[in-house]
């Protein structure tokens, strides 16, 4: 199989591209050809088997030597080459990190520890196209991927606390940069101990409103605040975020639309706080039934290898439930479970994970080899 590399020099390129080189994955592709929209013809990243120069991610007729490629360009490019490299005749397999194409009906979202059955099931009925989930969702489905298997779920609330890599390599940035001015703004006072509270407040407050104060990635200051929309406005009262969550959710698991008979559903605000890395959600989840909290974490922990219930004491989850801790990692820890004084079939959670290896690189990585273990 000749594998194709787009939009591996990216945020969520670069950290595909990592993993796929950590557990060997490019060794399973005859040929690796790395493509660029802006450099084709440079020279490629070196592996054994990989091409040196970069393609041209640009033009078909060279993207269609590839068995199967691998897009973490970006949504506009996907929308742009994906219906031009069909129209073409290419008849290989699209894996995507981009939303463009999720909701396609001729388009399976990936998650395979909680979908395999489908993405199976879509390889042996002829899909082309493997797109990985929106970030919050895929990770929302690891940490609670033992209630839901077991039917076990009527409604999920989701609140986010979403990273600013979330957004992109310029806003993580940008953040850095927001929290630099800020401290630079009470820089003196903060070293002499006696000063006023209030003064470095006032600093502080006046700082987010100076002409000079970093905004033009994020439109607002998310250092020392929160912005509480996500993506595009839906016009409806709702983010395209949010819409994501039940829309994308049920598709993953294979059941109807949301509110359907037979689909779970998922709600809620999706919010940007100051992390750099890793999106947590503070779940309010309603059962079907009224289930001992400690067989709500058996159930939970024996889901599948990542998860990992974190016991509802305040040591633990100071330490366990926090972006600084699980940044990097494939760990997606779910704790705070506990019943909710609505009736006992209503529980709280927190979960927290990488966005950028379960909620991006990793379906797509593990996708690619799904899809060899198919063709063998
Ligand atoms: P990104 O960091 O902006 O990278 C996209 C492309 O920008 C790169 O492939 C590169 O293309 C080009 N680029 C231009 N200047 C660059 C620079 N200085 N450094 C690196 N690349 C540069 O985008 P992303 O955050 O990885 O997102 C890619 C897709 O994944 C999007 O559709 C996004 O919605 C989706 N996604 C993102 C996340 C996340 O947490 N960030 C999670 C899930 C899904 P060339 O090499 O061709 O120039």
């Amino acid at each position: 199989m000749i594998l194709g590399m787009v939009g591996w020099r990216g945020m969520v390129g670069s950290v595909l591209t990592n993993r796929m080189r950590e557990e060997n994955d490019f060794s399973l592709a005859e040929k690796v050809i790395f493509y660029s929209t802006s450099n084709p013809g440079g020279a490629a990243p070196a592996l054994p088997n990989g091409d040196p120069v970069l393609g041209d991610a640009n033009k078909v007729e060279d993207l269609a030597r590839c068995d199967v490629i691998i897009t973490c360009q970006g949504g506009d490019y996907t929308k742009a080459i994906h219906p031009k490299i069909r129209a073409y005749g290419w008849k290989g397999y699209w894996i995507d990190a981009a939303s463009a194409l999720r909701m396609e009906p001729n388009a399976i979202i990936v998650l395979d520890p909680v979908n395999l059955a489908v993405i199976k099931k879509s390889l042996e009925e002829g899909i082309l196209d493997y797109i990985g989930g929106n970030c919050t969702v895929s990770l929302m489905l690891m940490a609670m991927d033992g209630l839901i298997r077991e039917n076990l779920v009527e409604w999920i609330s989701s609140m986010t606390y979403q990273a600013a890599s979330g957004a992109g390599a310029k806003n993580m940035r940008e953040l850095l940069l927001q929290m630099g001015a800020l401290y630079g703004s009470a820089k003196d006072l903060l070293a002499d101990p006696g000063s006023s509270i209030l003064e470095i407040d006032r600093r502080v407050s006046k700082e987010f409103s100076a002409p000079d104060f970093p905004t033009k990635a994020f439109g607002a200051p998310l250092a020392g605040s929160v912005l509480s929309w996500i993506d595009k406005d839906l016009g409806n009262g709702m983010s395209r975020e949010e819409w994501k969550g039940g829309a994308e959710a049920n598709k993953i698991l294979g059941r109807p639309a949301q509110p359907a008979p037979g689909s779970v559903i998922v709600e809620g605000l999706c919010v940007r706080i100051s992390a750099m890395r890793c999106h947590s959600q503070a779940l309010t989840v309603k059962l079907k039934e009224d289930l001992p909290v400690e067989v709500i974490e058996a159930k939970l922990a024996a889901a599948n290898p990542w998860v990992k219930v974190i016991p509802n004491r305040r040591e633990e989850s100071l330490v366990e439930l926090a972006p600084s801790k699980v940044a990097g990692t494939l760990s997606v820890p779910i704790g705070r479970i506990r019943k909710l004084a609505m009736g006992p079939e209503y529980i709280s959670a927190f979960t927290v994970g990488d966005q950028l290896l379960w909620g991006a690189a990793e379906p797509l990585r593990r996708m690619f080899r799904i899809l060899v273990d198919f063709k063998a």
